[in-house]
C-alpha cells in the first residue's frame, strides 16, 4: 500500500490547475486500484473527487463523462447503454468484479492508456475527444500518439452518432486481463476496426478500414477485411499469448464484430 505525505482536495479546477503549477510531480489519485499495488511514498497526492468530476451528461449533441466516473457507472448508464449499441459499458463489464469497477475510474483508465484497456478500443470506435487540464481538449486518437506528459484528465466527451459498434475480447479467464480484444463502427457508410491488447495499445487498422469502406453495399467480405486487419497490425508475446495467436485469433475477433454490426 502507498503512503501520502500531503494529500490536496481541492474543490474547483482552478484549484487543481493551481496545486499542479505548484508541485509539478504532484500525483493525481483516481480510485487507487493501481496505484494502491505499490508501496511507493507519494509526496503530494491530488484528490479530484471534490470537484464534481464523478457524474455523466448528456446534451443534446454529446455524451460527457467526468474523470471520477467508475466503471460501474459506466456499465449501469442509460444513456450510453442505448446509444452506439452499448458497447461501452459491455467493453468495461469484462474488468474484473463489481467492486473493483464501482472503484476504477475512467479518467486513469485513459490517461494511463494501458495497453491491455478493455476501454481505449471501445473509446476510439467511437467519435470521442479528452479534455486535459493542461492540454486542453483534443480527440483521443492524437492524445494516445502523444508521449504521456504531466497533466490531470478532467473530461471524456462523446459525440452522439447513429454509428453502429461492436466490442469483442478474447480471455483466457473471465477476470483475467484481456490477450486480445476488437472494435468496429459504422458511421453513414465510414468503417473504423480497432484492435487492442496486441499486447500493445490500440490502434486503428487504417487500411483495413478503409478497405472495408470502400467495399461496395452487400458485398462486405469480412473474413478477407479481417485477414487484411490482422497483417496490417503488429502483434507482440507475452505470458498471457503468442504474437502468432494474437495475430490468428485478431482475424477471429474482427470478423465477428464486422458480422455483429451489419447484423
Ligand atoms: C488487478 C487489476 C486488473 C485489471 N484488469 C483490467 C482489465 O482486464 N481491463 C482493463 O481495461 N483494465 C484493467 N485494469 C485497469 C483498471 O480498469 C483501471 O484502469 C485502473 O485501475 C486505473 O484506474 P484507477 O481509477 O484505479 O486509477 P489509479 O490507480 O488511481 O491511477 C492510475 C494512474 O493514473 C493516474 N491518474 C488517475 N486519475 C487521473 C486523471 N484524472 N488524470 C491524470 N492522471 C490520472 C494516477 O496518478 C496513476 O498514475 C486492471 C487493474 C488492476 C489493478
Amino acid at each position: 500500500m502507498f503512503t501520502i505525505e500531503s494529500l490536496h482536495q481541492p474543490q474547483t479546477l482552478s484549484e487543481v490547475k493551481q496545486l499542479v503549477e505548484k508541485y509539478p510531480d504532484i500525483t493525481v489519485l483516481g480510485g487507487c486500484g493501481f496505484l494502491k499495488l505499490s508501496s511507493r511514498k507519494i509526496p503530494v497526492a491530488l484528490d479530484l473527487s471534490r470537484c464534481e468530476l464523478e457524474k455523466i451528461h448528456e446534451t443534446e449533441q454529446h455524451i460527457e463523462i467526468g474523470a471520477m466516473v467508475t466503471l460501474r457507472d459506466i456499465e449501469k448508464n442509460p444513456a450510453l447503454n442505448q446509444w452506439f449499441d452499448g458497447a461501452l459499458p459491455k467493453a468495461v463489464s469484462h474488468i474484473l468484479g463489481v467492486q473493483f469497477r464501482s472503484c476504477a475510474t475512467i479518467g486513469a483508465s485513459v490517461y494511463a492508456k494501458y495497453g491491455f484497456s478493455d476501454i481505449l478500443p471501445a473509446l476510439l470506435a467511437l467519435d470521442t475527444q479528452v479534455e486535459l487540464l493542461r492540454g486542453g481538449r483534443m480527440p483521443l486518437v492524437d492524445f494516445l500518439s502523444k508521449p504521456i506528459t504531466r497533466d490531470v484528465l478532467t473530461r471524456i466527451v462523446i459525440t452522439k452518432d447513429k454509428r453502429r459498434v461492436s466490442y469483442q475480447n478474447l480471455r483466457n479467464a473471465g477476470a483475467d486481463f484481456p490477450l486480445l480484444n476488437a472494435a468496429v463502427s459504422k458511421h453513414d457508410a465510414e468503417w473504423k476496426i480497432i484492435v487492442g491488447a496486441r499486447p500493445a495499445r490500440a490502434e486503428i487498422a487504417v487500411q483495413a478500414s478503409k478497405l472495408l469502406t470502400s467495399s461496395a453495399y452487400g458485398t462486405v467480405d469480412s473474413g478477407t477485411v479481417a485477414m487484411a486487419a490482422s497483417m496490417e497490425l503488429a502483434f507482440g508475446s507475452n505470458n498471457k499469448a503468442s504474437a502468432e495467436y494474437r495475430q490468428a485469433m485478431c482475424q477471429v475477433l474482427v470478423k465477428r464484430a464486422i458480422e455483429e454490426v451489419l447484423a
